[in-house]
C-alpha cells in the first residue's frame, strides 16, 4: 500500500511541485509580512521572514540542481536551516517568549561546520540523515512551542501542535530509512519515489501552518481589541461598558441560585484638591493606587469599574454583610496606601456606598442606591462606608420598583455587625 503510494506519486512531476511549493511559500511570506503590517504582531514579521528566507533557499536549490548554478548547494541548505529556525524563534515569541539566537542559529551552524568536512559533503546519506534531524528538531520544537500555549483551550491548542508534530515525523522518515538501508547511497535510491510526497507534504505544511498562524493572529488581535474596549486605560479596572457587561453576567449567574448581589459605589474623597495641590499625575498616580488597593482587596471574580473620574463601582455576589465587610476591607486599605508625590507621601481616602438586593433586580437600580448611600456617607464626614437600608427585590423589567423585601437574606445582626466593623 505505502509502495503503491510511492509509485503512483512518481507520476506526478516532482520538479513541478517543488516548484509550486517554493512559489506558494513565497507567497504566504508575503501575505504573512502584510498581515504584520496590519497587526503588528512581531511572530507574523519573523514567521514571514522566514517563508521569504525559505523560499529563496528553494529557488537557490533549484538553480543549482538544474543550471548548476554557481552558488553552491549547502548555502541553501543553511538559508533554509536559518528559516525553519526562524519559525521556531516566531512561535515563541508569538506566545511572549524571548527569542534564543543561538538554539535558532544551531541548525544552520551545525551544517556549516559539517561542510568543513569532506567525507560528509560526499556523503549523500548523512546529508539527508542530518538535514532531516534538523528540521525534524525545530519542527518539534514549534510543535511544543504551540502546545504550551495554556490560554488556549485543548481544542485550539491540538491541531495547533498536531499539524507541526506529523510534519516533524515525517521528515524523520528519510531517518528511518537510512538506518535501514545504511549501505552508501541506498537511501537515495528508497527516497526518490517519496520526493514527490514530500514535495506535497511541505506544501500542505506551509499552507496549514501560515493559515493556523493567521487564524492564532487574529484570534488574539480580537481578544485584544475587545479587552481594549472594555478596559479603563488608566487603571486597568474595567470601564462602564465592561462593568455593565461583566456585571451583568454575574447577576444573571446568581438568577439560578436566588443568591443576592451587591453593589459597591467608591468615589475619592477631596479629589480635586489632590489635583489642584500636587498636580494632575498625582491625581493619576491616586487613581491607580486606588484600582490596585481595591482590586487586592476584592475576590478575584468581583468586578471593578470605573464609571468616570474618580468614580468606581463593583458588584459582587453576596449579601450586605458581606458587602459591608469587603467596602471596609478596601477603604482601611486604601486609607493606609501612600501615593509618593516627589518622595512626599500624599494620603487619599475613599467614601464607599453598599446596597444588596436580588439578582432579579436591574443593576441600574442597585447602583443608583449605592450611589444614594454614597452621598450620606459624603454628607457624614467622608473616608467612612454607609449601606442602603433595604434590600432591593424585584424584576429586572421592573426597574423602578423598589420595596422592602423580608431580610431573609441579611439577618439584621449581620448588617448591625458590619456596621459596627464599618464603624457606624
Ligand atoms: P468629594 O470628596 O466631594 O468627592 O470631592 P471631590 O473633589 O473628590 O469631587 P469633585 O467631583 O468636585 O472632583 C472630582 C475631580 O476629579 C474633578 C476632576 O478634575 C478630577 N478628575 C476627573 N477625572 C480625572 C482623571 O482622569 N485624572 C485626574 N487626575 N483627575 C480627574
Ligand atoms: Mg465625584
Ligand atoms: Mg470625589
Amino acid at each position: 500500500m505505502a509502495m503503491n503510494l510511492a509509485q503512483a506519486s512518481v507520476s506526478l512531476d516532482a520538479g513541478t511541485l517543488f516548484v509550486i511549493a517554493i512559489c506558494v511559500t513565497l507567497l504566504l511570506g508575503v501575505v504573512l509580512v502584510i498581515a504584520w503590517m496590519q497587526e503588528r504582531i512581531p511572530a507574523l514579521a519573523w514567521w514571514g521572514a522566514a517563508y521569504l528566507i525559505g523560499g529563496f533557499s528553494g529557488v537557490l536549490w533549484q538553480l543549482s540542481d538544474r543550471f548548476a548554478s554557481p552558488v553552491p548547494a549547502n548555502v541553501a541548505n543553511i538559508l533554509l536551516f536559518v528559516a525553519v529556525g526562524m519559525i521556531w524563534g516566531a512561535a515563541r515569541l508569538f506566545h511572549g517568549r524571548r527569542l534564543r539566537w543561538s538554539a535558532q542559529l544551531l541548525g544552520a551552524a551545525v551544517w556549516l561546520i559539517a561542510c568543513f568536512f569532506p567525507a560528509f559533503t560526499h556523503a549523500t546519506a548523512s546529508r539527508i540523515v542530518m538535514s532531516s534531524l534538523i528540521v525534524a528538531g525545530y519542527t518539534f520544537l514549534i510543535a511544543a512551542e504551540l502546545w504550551h500555549e495554556r490560554r488556549k483551550s485543548l481544542i485550539r491548542r491540538w491541531p495547533a501542535s498536531f499539524v507541526p508534530m506529523l510534519h516533524g515525523a515525517i521528515f524523520l522518515f528519510p531517518v528511518a530509512l537510512a538506518a535501514l538501508a545504511p549501505a552508501g547511497d541506498g537511501i537515495r535510491g528508497g527516497l526518490a519515489g517519496w520526493v514527490a510526497v514530500f514535495a506535497i507534504e511541505i506544501l500542505l505544511y506551509v499552507i496549514g501552518a501560515a493559515f493556523l498562524v493567521l487564524i492564532l493572529a487574529k484570534d488574539r488581535a480580537v481578544r485584544l481589541y475587545k479587552l481594549a474596549a472594555t478596559t479603563d486605560p488608566l487603571t486597568g479596572v474595567l470601564n462602564r461598558r465592561g462593568f455593565f457587561e461583566a456585571g451583568g453576567a454575574i447577576m444573571q449567574a446568581n438568577r439560578h441560585s436566588m443568591a443576592p448581589v451587591s453593589v459597591l459605589a467608591f468615589d475619592l474623597d477631596h479629589f480635586k484638591s489632590i489635583n489642584d495641590r500636587f498636580g494632575h499625575d498625582s491625581g493619576d498616580a491616586a487613581l491607580q493606587l486606588f484600582a490596585t488597593v481595591a482590586r487586592k482587596s476584592m475576590r478575584a471574580d468581583d468586578v471593578i469599574g470605573r464609571l468616570g473620574g474618580e468614580e468606581f463601582v463593583a458588584i459582587l455576589s453576596g449579601t450586605l454583610a458581606d458587602a459591608a465587610v469587603v467596602a471596609e476591607r478596601v477603604r482601611s486599605a486604601f486609607a493606609a496606601a501612600d501615593v509618593a508625590v516627589n518622595g512626599r507621601p500624599i494620603t487619599a481616602t475613599v467614601s464607599i456606598g453598599v446596597a444588596s438586593g436580588s439578582p432579579l433586580a436591574a443593576i441600574e437600580t442597585l447602583i443608583g442606591r449605592a450611589d444614594a448611600a454614597l452621598y450620606r456617607a459624603k454628607a457624614n464626614g467622608r473616608n467612612r462606608i454607609e449601606m442602603a437600608d433595604e434590600v432591593l427585590g424585584g424584576a429586572a423589567d421592573q426597574p423602578s420598583r423598589v420595596r422592602l423585601v423580608a431580610m431573609r437574606e441579611v439577618p439584621a445582626a449581620a448588617i448591625a455587625d458590619a456596621r459596627q466593623r464599618a464603624g457606624r
